[in-house]
């Protein structure tokens, strides 16, 4: 028997009805924002990720799939979307429409991580990136952008965690500092950070490992070494989100390791999920656009949401979906229903009929779709015109005109 891929999954109903919800209620917070939808490809050149996510990640050493195209290009398939949608800015010049340009994506990115619970190597994420401008009410915008998501997709306890990374001018002076400091201490942490105490000391702040925690705490902050420039931004950033009321938390361990992230870095965790899993991460990236070979610099600011966790976090819900449950009974019958199912279903009622010409069998089916009604339709009904409408929960029956149908079972 062939099965899905290891860490792959089928999304079934009734669990898809929950991904089109929560996917119906991006689009929607999405469009209140001025966003609009942005499709890349799911296969991209294989440099495009490299510059883009930075060769030292784990995803692009690691966790990538790449193949060699028959024309002997190497590709791979999209590990994460913000790379691609700053590469199709810069090819369609969209730099050249003024204003801030406001894009989301929803789909799936394909990262080979080790498998386990509530890890996939295909993923969703929905996520967006405004491109154009460098001003702090941009970054404070996106941050109430996506709690807005969070908060209409049910969730609350959630915590924003804020900070600022720095800039060009101000991080190799904390980079060089930090350095320093590691250089006394690495060789008491674990193998990873004494590799990136020497390569990418920034990465060190990320570290999980227990037991570096008390060392990496004691690490110089990033917040001691921020310019004048950058400094006004995240006090700017902070202002406007107290203004709109969204509470948050600052961490300066939290940074990006690769050089084109800037100022403006944010995370969201999630109580049920734990305080090492977050939903969502983002962050401004005002060097992608030069580390993609663009000459025309192209500040931005993005997120994405793991589609998969905060599915999980909204938890299942499952709605009656079928309205009208259609039995008919006979040949003509049959016939008729159709017209009926057709009627019903322009007026926006959801239909299934029958296909069991046995009636306890067919409302046995209605049962168990959870319809809200059952609609018998034999000779009689057709010959009178009037139909016995069936509230599937109460078991009460009313007498209908074809007319009155649409409208009772709206309004019921
Ligand atoms: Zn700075
Ligand atoms: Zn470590």
């Amino acid at each position: 028997m062939i099965r899905a891929i290891k860490g792959t999954r089928d999304i079934l109903p009734p669990s898809s009805a929950v991904w089109n919800r929560v996917e119906a209620t991006a689009r929607e917070v999405f469009r209140t924002f001025n966003y609009h939808e942005i499709r890349t490809p799911i296969f991209e050149e294989t440099s495009l990720f490299a510059r883009g996510v930075g060769e030292d990640t784990d995803i692009v050493g690691k966790e990538m799939y790449t193949w060699e195209d028959r024309d002997g290009t190497s590709l791979t398939l999209r590990p994460e979307a913000t790379a691609s949608v700053m590469r199709a800015y810069i090819e369609h010049r969209l730099d050249q429409i003024p204003g801030v340009k406001k894009l989301y994506y929803i789909g799936p990115m394909f990262r080979r991580e080790r498998p386990q619970k509530g890890r996939y190597r295909q993923f969703f994420q929905i996520g967006a990136e405004a491109i154009g401008a460098e001003s702090p009410i941009i970054d404070a915008e996106v941050i109430e952008l996506v709690v807005e998501i969070l908060k209409r997709c049910g969730l609350s306890d959630f915590q924003l965690i804020l900070n600022s990374v720095g800039c060009s001018n101000c991080r190799p002076g904390f980079i060089a500092t930090l350095k320093q400091e590691l250089a006394g201490v690495a060789a008491r942490m674990c193998s990873d950070c004494q590799r990136r105490a020497v390569i990418n000391p920034l990465r060190v702040l990320d570290c999980k490992v227990e037991a570096d925690q008390p060392i990496i705490d004691a690490l110089p902050s990033i917040h001691d070494h921020l310019c004048e420039v950058c400094t006004t931004h995240f006090a700017e950033v902070r202002t406007h989100l107290d203004n709109r009321g969204i509470p948050y938390w600052v961490r300066p361990r939290m940074v990006r390791g690769l050089d084109y992230y800037m100022r403006t870095t944010f995370e969201i965790t999630h109580g049920a999920l734990g305080a090492q899993n977050s939903v969502l991460g983002g962050g401004r990236y005002d060097g992608l656009a030069e580390a993609l070979g663009s000459k025309v610099p192209a500040p931005g600011i993005g997120f994405s949401i793991g589609e998969d966790r905060l599915v999980m976090s909204v938890g299942e819900q499952t709605d009656p979906v079928v309205d009208v449950f259609l039995a008919p009974l006979g040949d003509a019958a049959e016939l008729h229903a159709g017209a009926l199912a057709a009627e019903l279903r322009a007026a926006g009622i959801s239909v299934e009929r029958s296909v069991d010409r046995k009636l306890k069998r067919a409302l046995e089916v209605a049962n168990k779709l959870g319809a809200r009604y059952a609609l018998i339709v034999g000779d009689n009904e057709i010959a009178a015109g009037t139909y016995l409408l069936k509230n599937m929960a109460s078991g009460e029956q009313t007498a209908l005109s074809r007319e009155q149908l649409a409208a009772h079972i709206r309004n019921n």
